[in-house]
């Protein structure tokens, strides 16, 4: 096992994307632990809402900014999460998600080198397409459709990671690419259209429930704290003491076990005590028929890190963040 940096140096720390869905969590855990946070968001998808309570915090900044164009802070670490990640919102305008993706992380890495900064890249499960190889590891390189809908994402977020291995073999940059599985929690948007917070919507409002295709599509449910406490402990492993690179990764993080869309509808009716009715429609374009990741990489290089929270108790939180919003 890699050792985890122990010491508890207060960092300055950039994360773009900061607003969304798990960058604020990100940033909450980071301030909680003590570093000062400069966080880096152009609200596309992201709500000034996830960050409100962080306002006026003494090491909390926020920077209306779109990550396409150059960015000058001064931070020793960089989190690059900005990139809608629902399918509905990176297929809106998919020109601006392949920028985001790629420019974006051009100018990140940019910044890391000029700074000698550790940048973390929130890469994705969709790197591996619809996959040839269940479960997906690492060293599999997927199977994605360069031309279609989900290519803008798909595409972008394999170039990022390109990019990401290019500067750290060419510029010798301390990176850590971690290929998140579908995570799910409380400040998801409830218009995102991805499963966990459309089906809990649905279900507490008492509308249909809409599954796309048959049903039986399966998913790898994270809930956030866990992707959270895995990316902290990504980011803050110690390099080696011989003076030779850390380890970049990439590593996949997220939950293991393996549900079928029609299985988390009729746990959220469960849960939700909802009087929803399943209704099938179609299946989107290139949808993925099974994900779930081989988390070896991340059990070996993390401290004791497992995903501690299961779908059941994850989906309860969630819930319960929806029921607060009273929806309509
Ligand atoms: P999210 O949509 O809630 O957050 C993304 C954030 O990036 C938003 O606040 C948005 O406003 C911001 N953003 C988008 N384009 C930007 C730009 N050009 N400049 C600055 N900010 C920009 O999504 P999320 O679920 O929090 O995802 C965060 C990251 O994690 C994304 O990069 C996503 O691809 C990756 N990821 C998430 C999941 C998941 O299941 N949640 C899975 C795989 C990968
Ligand atoms: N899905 C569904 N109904 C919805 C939203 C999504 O059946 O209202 C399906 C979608 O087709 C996919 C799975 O749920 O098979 C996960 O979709 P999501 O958009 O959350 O994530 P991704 O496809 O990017 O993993």
């Amino acid at each position: 096992m890699t050792s985890i940096l122990k010491s508890k140096i207060r960092q300055r720390i950039l994360v773009t994307g900061g607003a969304g869905f798990l960058g604020s969590h990100l940033i909450d855990r980071l301030i909680a632990d003590g570093n000062e946070v400069i966080c880096v968001d152009n609200l596309f998808t992201g709500s000034k809402r996830n960050i409100e309570h962080l306002i006026d915090h003494e090491n909390f900044q926020f920077i209306h900014h779109d990550v396409t164009y150059p960015l000058y802070v001064e931070v020793n670490q960089i989190y690059n999460l900005a990139c809608p990640a629902s399918p509905l919102h990176y297929q809106h305008d998919p020109v601006q998600t392949t920028k985001t993706n790629v420019l974006g992380a051009i100018n990140m890495l940019g910044l890391a080198k000029r700074l000698n900064a550790r940048i973390l890249q929130a890469s994705t499960s969709e790197v591996y397409g619809d996959p040839l190889v269940h479960p997906q590891t690492e060293e599999y390189w997927g199977n994605v459709n360069p031309i279609g809908m989900r290519s803008c994402y798909d595409e972008g977020k394999r170039c990022a990671e390109t990019l990401f291995f290019d500067y750290h073999r060419q510029h010798s940059l301390d990176i850590r690419v971690a290929r998140i599985f579908n995570t799910y929690g409380p400040r998801m948007h409830p218009d995102d259209g991805r499963v966990v917070s459309n089906f809990i919507v649905q279900a507490l409002l008492n509308k249909n429930i809409t599954i796309y295709g048959d049903g039986s599509q399966t998913r790898s449910f994270c809930f956030v704290d866990d992707l959270i406490e895995g990316f902290i402990q990504f980011m803050n492993l110690a390099l080696p003491s011989n003076g030779g690179p850390g380890f970049p990764g990439p590593i996949n993080l997220g939950n293991p076990c393996e549900f079928t869309i029609k299985q988390l509808a009729e746990m959220v009716i469960e849960l939700t005590g909802s009087s929803s009715k399943l209704i099938y429609q179609p299946l989107p374009a290139d949808d993925p028929v099974q994900r779930q990741p081989n988390i070896t990489q991340a059990l070996l290089h993390l401290n004791d890190w497992y995903p501690q929270i299961q779908l059941q108790e994850g989906l309860k939180k969630t819930i319960e963040y929806f029921d607060k919003l009273q929806l309509q």
